[in-house]
């Protein structure tokens, strides 16, 4: 078989949702055989690409497109200081992207060349929130109307109340800045009662899923976690931020319930202690954060060695062509867990023709080889580049100090 080497690398911005998605093309030396990659970090997409057309298309023009391995560690060390965001980002567009070339080359979708499918759909969780009980109850029904059987619940967004009237009433110095604020005790009481006030409503049949989002201080998210246990959770997830991994050791001692962790590890050194040491239940990597699919197919297996299941981070910051990728993995490994979902809406089918299905809470991927989400260049650029509102990332506690989103 005769080389196909990479003809050039295309960097591309688009927001159809309103929010900034980065995605990657290569071109190859055969004529229309091309590969699609997300390389979104949206809140610095800037640097990214950057990162791209700047460093890392003009060491990899030229090379051979078989040897996604040999480009990927070499693309890693590439700038000595490396498991940044940025790099990370950067390094899956083009990762997902020599994927997408190499299933299209061997006429087989992602899931056949990873080993095959071990399940027909991917079962996968949405999000319910509102301002008061009513507005939760509804998207809950909502959704059990569409067909999904797993549910992340929340009242007031992150903290509970960043935006609930809880927010007035917030006991805060004078002169404090803008920010979003809560309150840990008034957030773990609401939720209590708002896990109580759902399995009241819904029963048990439910899967229900919560995010502290690393908001709550060592000693009250243990303190939390127990208090959550009666409502037998599907998983909490981010108990405690990246930094803090050692603690789990303390949960998983402490507390039966199941521990989702990792949206935001973007280095080895930050999973594998808590893996090894099975503290956590669910890896949620966030898969071009790690710097794609060739990483993550080894996080999956390390994972599975050691019983924890996946739970791939899913938002809207995560193009089509990235989410589909991942489903890709979420089909072919055994030890899938759920995947985190947010519906394509209208306009991001129409920039991303090929976008997977979802029917009755299980997404279905078709059978065209590659990926199989390609992105519309004239519909993409419909939905330029958006400025973005880091609004919710200026977190604060009641007194003003500021902490992590
Ligand atoms: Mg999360």
């Amino acid at each position: 078989m005769a080389t196909v080497t990479i003809q050039d690398i295309k960097t591309f911005v688009t927001a159809p949702k309103g929010i900034n998605l980065v995605v990657v093309k290569i071109e190859t030396s055969t004529p229309g055989l091309v590969g699609w990659g997300c390389a979104t970090f949206t809140w610095r997409c800037k640097a990214v690409v950057v990162a791209i057309d700047e460093y890392l298309k003009p060491m990899l023009l030229g090379r051979n497109v078989a040897n996604i391995e040999d480009i990927w560690q070499s693309a890693m060390g590439s700038s000595y200081w490396r498991n940044g965001p940025v790099l990370n980002n950067a390094l899956s567009g083009v990762d997902e992207a020599l994927w997408d070339i190499k299933g299209k080359m061997a006429g087989m979708p992602l899931y056949d060349l990873f080993g095959g499918k071990c399940r027909e759909g991917i079962a996968v969780y949405r999000h319910a929130d509102g301002s008061c009980y009513e507005e939760v109850d509804d998207q809950i029904r909502a959704y059990l109307q569409e067909g999904y059987r797993y549910v992340r619940v929340h009242m007031g967004t992150y903290g509970g109340n960043m935006y609930g009237e809880n927010n007035s009433q917030m006991h805060r110095p004078e002169g404090c800045p803008a920010g979003a604020y809560y309150d840990p005790h008034g957030y773990m009481r609401s939720v209590v009662k708002l896990f109580e006030h759902v399995r009241g409503e819904f029963g048990w049949e439910l899967e229900l899923l919560h995010d502290i989002h690393e908001r709550l201080s060592l000693a009250d998210t243990l303190t939390f976690a127990k208090e959550m246990e009666p409502f037998k959770l599907f998983f909490l997830e981010d108990a405690l931020p990246p930094e803090q991994m050692d603690y789990f050791r303390y949960l998983r001692e402490q507390t039966g319930v199941p521990l989702a962790m990792g949206e935001l590890f973007t280095n080895p050194a930050e999973w594998r202690t808590a893996v090894q040491n099975q503290w956590i239940d669910f890896m949620r990597v966030h898969i071009s954060d790690i710097g794609g699919l060739t990483p993550a197919r080894k996080l999956a297996a390390f994972c599975d060695s050691y019983g924890v299941r996946t739970a791939f981070h899913g938002p809207s910051d995560l193009s089509p062509i990235g989410m589909t990728a991942q489903m890709h993995l979420d089909l072919a490994i055994p030890n899938f867990g759920i995947q985190e979902f947010s519906e394509f809406d209208e306009k991001e089918r129409e920039v991303f023709p090929g976008c997977p299905v979802c029917r009755d809470g299980y997404v279905y991927l078709s059978d065209k080889p590659g990926i199989g989400v390609e992105m519309d260049e004239a519909a993409a650029k419909k939905y330029p580049y958006t400025e973005t509102d880091f609004g919710w990332l200026f977190s604060r506690l009641k007194d003003g100090t500021a902490v992590r989103p």
